[in-house]
């Protein structure tokens, strides 16, 4: 943690050549994305993609996961993606899985997340349920990791899709989402194709 504070402590004075940069989104934010990811520390949007400030407007949530619409729960993701898409009109949404990923491995093996009920229950939004009284959300995700990761991406896409002003601005054409996967340990981003469910190199 030291190294951290030391960081933060002296992080001003070192972008001193850098004022504009810094100080242009000061005025108001304009992101080119709305960039969703797992809070797993070794997933650092803004190193792979090269992000200045400003340009990621970013939801960080155990396991990337999106709920499924429902205007009556407060969900932090929700209103995430509600502010993204409404006020600042994002025209591209990232879901964004990576290897190792320890949620995923918990929708693998429900036995790994009984002592932690907030994460478990946290968990069962990710949503592989034909209905809501079957026990464990991981119906079709399969065994193997990579494919169980990528193919959880991209049930989270199709849960922004539930929700009403995302699927408005699709009909429009002005809002996008990708299906992205960071594979932490080479640094290998691979994507989606959209109509395809097949990851390939970017
Ligand atoms: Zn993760």
């Amino acid at each position: 943690m030291q190294t951290l504070i030391e960081h933060a402590r002296t992080f001003h004075a070192k972008i001193t050549d850098k004022q504009q940069e810094f100080a242009q989104p000061a005025h108001g934010q304009q992101p080119q994305v709305l960039f969703i990811s797992c809070s797993d520390s070794r997933v650092i949007p803004s190193l792979f993609t090269g992000a200045r400030p400003g340009d990621l407007f970013e939801v960080r949530s155990a396991g990337n996961i999106v709920p499924s619409y429902r205007p009556q729960a407060a969900c932090a993701v929700a209103g995430s993606i509600e502010f993204a898409v409404q006020a600042l009109r994002v025209p591209d949404i990232v879901v964004c899985g990576h290897s190792h990923c320890g949620a995923v491995q918990g929708l693998l093996r429900e036995q790994s997340v009984h002592t932690m009920p907030p994460v478990h229950r946290w968990l069962t939004w990710a949503g592989y349920r034909a209905r809501t009284d079957e026990p464990w959300p991981t119906r079709g995700i399969g065994e193997n990791a990579t494919a169980a990761t990528q193919q959880h991406v991209l049930t989270q896409l199709d849960h922004l899709r539930t929700y009403p002003f995302v699927a408005r601005r699709l009909d429009l054409g002005r809002l996008r989402l990708h299906a992205w996967y960071d594979t932490v340990e080479t640094g290998e981003v691979l994507a989606c194709a959209p109509g395809s469910r097949v990851f390939k190199s970017l």
